[in-house]
């Protein structure tokens, strides 16, 4: 496998669903790969020892359910020809094709990235900082990139931009900060140095990376916290007869004040821009609510 043949694999990975069903496994175990190998550390991983940290990674950056499945991605990416388990022929089978838990824990079965990628990857740091982006850009919302990076244990010298994935309107923001008024859909925030605007930002509520388009109908003017807090599913919408209601997550925890303030926005009105127009449409409010939205969300008082 050729540098270029890495990177066509790599892309093809980056197809969502038409439903627009969120499948991070598979590029969250690559950069799990990346990160280890960035690190210097064995090509092959026993399953058992990648478990967790993988399992932890669903949990922060898939989509929000109940059980992860590990064993997807390690039995599943094989396919794309960008992991090897090389006793694969020896482990049992579930109905559902992927490797048996138990046999792969009990054998000690390992698993990582083909000799050929491994070693491609090893001679060009700048081949594995772009794949990682290329991975970053198709599956997560920009905001969310530095703590993944951070979660797999990736340093990123080289930021390589991919032309195609991050195609953004550049009146996007300048329209959903209008829209809104300039100022925060949940708290009002509107702070500027000087004439400047800080920290105020244009979100999405369905990924671009999803497929969610650049325009205001998508948007919602956000401060810096509430718009990450909206990308990691600490809050929703709900829609009400006419616009939204904001639901707050239950799994948000703190102790300082700053906790009481953020909740106290459940049940509160989204803020509504300013021409009907924009108001957002109910189905990327719905593809949020399933697809990143951390459920239950707290009762209502
Ligand atoms: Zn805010």
């Amino acid at each position: 496998m050729d540098r270029r043949d890495f990177l066509r694999r790599i892309r093809k990975l980056n197809v969502w669903s038409a439903r627009g069903e969120r499948a991070p496994h598979k590029p969250l175990l690559l950069l799990l790969a990346l990160g280890r190998l960035q690190r210097g550390e064995r090509r092959l991983v026993p399953f058992e020892e990648i478990e967790g940290p993988l399992t932890v990674l669903l949990r922060r950056f898939g989509r929000p359910r109940k059980v992860q499945h590990p064993v997807y991605p390690f039995t599943f990416l094989c396919k794309d020809g960008l992991w090897e388990v090389p006793a694969a022929d020896r482990v049992p089978r579930t109905a559902a094709g992927s490797f048996a838990k138990k046999p792969l824990i009990r054998d000690a079965v390992e698993g990582g990235l083909p000799e050929t990628v491994h070693r491609l990857l090893l001679g060009d740091a700048e081949l594995l900082a772009n794949a990682a982006q290329l991975l970053l850009q198709a599956h997560f919302p920009e905001s969310l990139h530095d703590d993944i990076r951070d979660a797999v244990g990736l340093r990123s010298e080289w930021l390589v931009r991919d032309a195609q994935a991050s195609a953004r309107d550049p009146n996007f923001r300048s329209a959903v900060l209008r829209a809104y008024e300039r100022r925060c859909a949940v708290c009002d925030y509107d702070i500027r140095l000087g004439d400047e605007l800080l920290g105020l930002e244009a979100a999405h509520i369905k990924w671009h990376a999803a497929g969610g388009p650049d325009r205001v109908d998508n948007g919602l003017a956000l401060c810096g916290f509430h718009h990450k807090a909206l990308d990691r599913g600490a809050w929703g919408l709900e829609p009400l007869r006419q616009g939204f209601r904001i639901v707050v997550s239950s799994e948000v925890h703190g102790q300082s004040p700053a906790l009481d303030w953020l909740r106290d926005f459940h049940g509160e009105r989204l803020r509504r821009p300013l021409l009907a127009h924009d108001v957002p449409l109910a189905e990327h409010v719905r593809w949020h609510r399933r697809q990143v939205f951390r459920p239950p969300a707290l009762a209502t008082g």
